[in-house]
C-alpha cells in the first residue's frame, strides 16, 4: 500500500493527528478494535488552564510533581495551548460536565486548585466515543483494525512507512510521512492499569533503529489499583476519588499519607505501609466522599459492586501498579524525532512535560495538544518522498522487545 502519512496506533494521540491532517490521505492501523487504548480507559479527566491567573500556577504543579526535571519550554507550551486543546475536543463532540451552562472542574494530586474537566469516571471513553464517530465520517483516513505494525521501512535514518502483519500476512505500508502513537509500556509489566497489548511496540522499534530515547526510567506507578490476587489487567480506582475526598487507611483503619500528594509519593507510602503491615495492599475508604458515590463514580462504583464491594459501606483493597511511561523517543515541539520523516506523539513520546513524574490528567492534554502541533507541522510542511517506492527495507530479525524489557526492568 502507498499513502501520504501512515498513523500508527488509534488512542487521543493518534486519533487527533489524524483528524487534524488537511487534504492528505491518512492510513491508520491499530493492533486491535478502534476502542482498544488506553485512552479509551481514562477514567479522572484531563486538565486545563482555568485562566491567566492560573498559568504560572499550572506550570508550578506541573513542574514540582515532575520533581523539576521537566523541560519547561515543553510544559509552557501544554499549558498554553490547553484552552484550544480542549475547545477541538468539544468542536468534535465531546460533552464535558457542565452546571448551568459552566463547565465543572475536579481535582486531584498535585494539583493546587480544581482544574480538571471530565466526564463522569469515563472521560477517556467519553472523549473516544466521539473521535472515533468523526474520524469514520472523514474521507481521506483509511481505518485498518486488528492490524499490527512489525518493523519501519527505513533508509539512511530515513522513515519511508512501516511494516505490518494483518490475519497472519505480512505487507508493506509506504508513506511520505509515519507518526508513532502506540502508547506506553504497560503490557510489559505483571501489574499494570494498561492494556496488554500495549507493550511498547513504537519504543522497541526505536531502539532497533537508534532513534533517540530520553527519560526512560522515568516509569510512574499509581498507587491504587484495585486490588486482585488473579493476574491481568489491574482496575484502576481513579485519583479523583481522592480528590474528592476517600481516604487511604492501614491495617490499624489509619490515615498514613496525605492521599492529595503526587503519585510517586502517594505510591512509595503505600509499599512501605505494606511492608509494615505484611499485606498485599491498603484500603481506601470512600465513605468520606460527600459526593453520591454511584452518581459521580458510576463505572467504578459498578465494577466494585461486582465483585461483591459496596463502597459505602466496605473499604476497598488497593495496590500500587505500572500506570504510564513519562520517558519515550524524544521528539521537539513539532512532534519530530531524531529519524527523518519519522514523528511520535502521545504516550510513546517524550515532550518532556512530565520530567520525571506525570502530573495527574495532564497525559490526555499532552496528547492533544502535541498531536495536534505535529499534524499542523505536516500539514505546513509536507514534502512527498521523492524515492518512496524503491527504497529497500534494513533486514533484522532480533527481537527488540526483549531488548527493550530488559532496559526498562533495568531503570531504562
Ligand atoms: C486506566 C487508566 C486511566 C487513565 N486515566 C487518565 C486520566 O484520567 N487522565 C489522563 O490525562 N490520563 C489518563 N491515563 C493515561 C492516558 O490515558 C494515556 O497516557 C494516553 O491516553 C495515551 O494515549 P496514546 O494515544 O498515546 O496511547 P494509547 O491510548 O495507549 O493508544 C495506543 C494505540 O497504539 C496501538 N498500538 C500499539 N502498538 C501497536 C502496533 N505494533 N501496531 C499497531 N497499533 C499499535 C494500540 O492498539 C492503541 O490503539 C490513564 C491511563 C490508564 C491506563
Amino acid at each position: 500500500m502507498k499513502t501520504d502519512i501512515v498513523v500508527v496506533g488509534s488512542g487521543v494521540a493518534g486519533l487527533i493527528f489524524s483528524l487534524s491532517i488537511k487534504d492528505r490521505e491518512v492510513i491508520l492501523i491499530t493492533k486491535k478494535k478502534l476502542e482498544d487504548s488506553d485512552s479509551y480507559l481514562a477514567q479522572g479527566g484531563i486538565c486545563v488552564k482555568r485562566d491567566q491567573n492560573d498559568r504560572e500556577d499550572f506550570i508550578e504543579d506541573t513542574m514540582k510533581a515532575g520533581h523539576y526535571k521537566n523541560k519547561r519550554e515543553s510544559v509552557e507550551v501544554m499549558v498554553d495551548e490547553s484552552r484550544s486543546a480542549i475547545e477541538s475536543l468539544i468542536s468534535y463532540g465531546v460533552k464535558f460536565e457542565e452546571k448551568d451552562g459552566e463547565l465543572l472542574y475536579t481535582k486531584e494530586g498535585g494539583h493546587s486548585k480544581n482544574r480538571i474537566l471530565y466526564c463522569g469516571d469515563h472521560t477517556g471513553a467519553s472523549i473516544m466515543e466521539a473521535l472515533i464517530e468523526e474520524v469514520k465520517k472523514r474521507s481521506n483516513i483509511r481505518v485498518i483494525e486488528e492490524c499490527k505494525m512489525t518493523d519501519l521501512i527505513v533508509s539512511d535514518n530515513r522513515c519511508f512507512g512501516i511494516l505490518v502483519n494483518k490475519d497472519s500476512e505480512e505487507f508493506e505500508i509506504r508513506a511520505s510521512y509515519t507518526i508513532l502513537a502506540t502508547g506506553g509500556v504497560g503490557g510489559l509489566y505483571k501489574h499494570s492499569t494498561n492494556y496488554p497489548h500495549i507493550s511498547g511496540d513504537g519504543l522497541a522499534m526505536a531502539l532497533k533503529y537508534k532513534i533517540k530515547l530520553k527519560d526512560m526510567n522515568y516509569v510512574q506507578i499509581h498507587p491504587t489499583a484495585f486490588y486482585e490476587k488473579e493476574a491481568g489487567r489491574r482496575f484502576l480506582i481513579s485519583e479523583s476519588v481522592r480528590g474528592e475526598g476517600a481516604e487511604l487507611l492501614n491495617k490499624e483503619e489509619e490515615r498514613f499519607v496525605d492521599e492529595l500528594k503526587p503519585r510517586d509519593i502517594v505510591s512509595k507510602a503505600m509499599l512501605k505501609e505494606m511492608e509494615k503491615d505484611n499485606r498485599d495492599y491498603e484500603w481506601i475508604n470512600m465513605k468520606p466522599i460527600p459526593l453520591k458515590i454511584k452518581e459521580r463514580f458510576p463505572k467504578i462504583y459498578g465494577y466494585l459492586k461486582e465483585k461483591g464491594i459496596d463502597p459505602n459501606k466496605n473499604y476497598v483493597p488497593v495496590v500500587p501498579a505500572q500506570h504510564y511511561m513519562m520517558g519515550g523517543i524524544e521528539v521537539d515541539l513539532n512532534g519530530l524525532t531524531s529519524m527523518d520523516r519519522l514523528l511520535a506523539a502521545g504516550e510513546v513520546a517524550c515532550t518532556g512535560v512530565h520530567g520525571a513524574n506525570r502530573l495527574a490528567s495532564n497525559s490526555l492534554l499532552e496528547s492533544v495538544v502535541f498531536a495536534k502541533r505535529a499534524a499542523k507541522y505536516i500539514n505546513e510542511n509536507y514534502e512527498e518522498a521523492s524515492d518512496l517506492e524503491t527504497v529497500e527495507p534494513v533486514e533484522d530479525k532480533k527481537d527488540y522487545k526483549l531488548l527493550l524489557n530488559k532496559m526498562i526492568k533495568n531503570g531504562g
